[in-house]
């Protein structure tokens, strides 16, 4: 594929439903695309999509050893209820190793390396082998997000590809309430986006819904996405 079928591929996509990408990107791809999850109130729309259009697509879950414990059950109750071909897939140390080598603040002290090591070079591994990556990131989630494209070239080979990127927050919603699809443990306690426990907490009133994502740092995305 070359820079002119993504040009077409993406102008053409910018009209297409997800469910159209998703099925395009499983006949191209077969096994060797993969999706990955983090498993929140807002992952499940894809999940139930992937679970209609293509239920053998690998979901690769990031365990990092620091998620909350509902996560985990939501995780497993979504896999019971959509039957999707879940692969975890853990840090190259273990909690212990990292706490005796950094300490157990790192991310606090260190939240890039933290992520590195726990999700983003996980995620290398995972992709290896692989052609071909689907992640449901939105444009109306993060400035950096506005500029992605439903397709997106690495520099690694593996393409990126986005069939969520033009849905809304309200689109999300109308989705997840047609459907009546169940939401993460901890969304009725404050936590419209979560990650790993100690780098979430509830968002207040007003607040944007990622507001509660590494709230006193800088830090907007964990490197997944950059
Ligand atoms: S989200 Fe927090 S705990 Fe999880 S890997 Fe990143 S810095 Fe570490």
């Amino acid at each position: 594929m070359d820079e002119h079928d993504i040009f077409s591929l993406n102008e053409r996509f910018e009209q297409a439903t997800t469910e159209e990408i998703l099925r395009w990107t499983w006949q191209t791809f077969g096994d060797k695309v993969a999706t990955s999850s983090s498993f929140q109130t807002q992952s499940v729309p894809l999940l139930h999509l992937i679970a209609q259009v293509c239920p053998q697509m690998v979901v690769i879950f990031l365990d990092t050893g620091f998620h909350f414990s509902e996560t985990l059950a939501f995780r497993d109750e979504l896999q019971a209820r959509y039957q999707l071909n879940i692969k975890v897939i853990y840090p190259a140390i273990d909690k212990n190793q990292l706490f005796r080598q950094y300490g157990e603040g790192l991310y606090r002290q260190d939240p890039d390396l933290c992520c590195y090591i726990n999700k983003v070079e996980p995620m290398k591994r995972a992709l290896h082998g692989l052609t071909a990556w689907i992640s449901g990131v939105r444009r109306d989630q993060t400035s950096h997000r506005q500029g992605l494209r439903i397709l997106e070239p690495q520099a690694d080979g593996v393409l990126r590809i986005h069939p969520m990127l033009n849905w809304t927050k309200k689109e999300l919603w109308n989705y997840i309430n047609r459907y009546q699809l169940p939401a993460h443990p901890l969304f009725a306690k404050g936590y419209p986006s979560i990650g790993c426990a100690p780098c979430s907490r509830p968002v207040f009133a007003g607040e944007d819904e990622r507001a509660g994502r590494w709230a006193d740092k800088d830090k907007t995305e964990c490197g997944l996405h950059l």
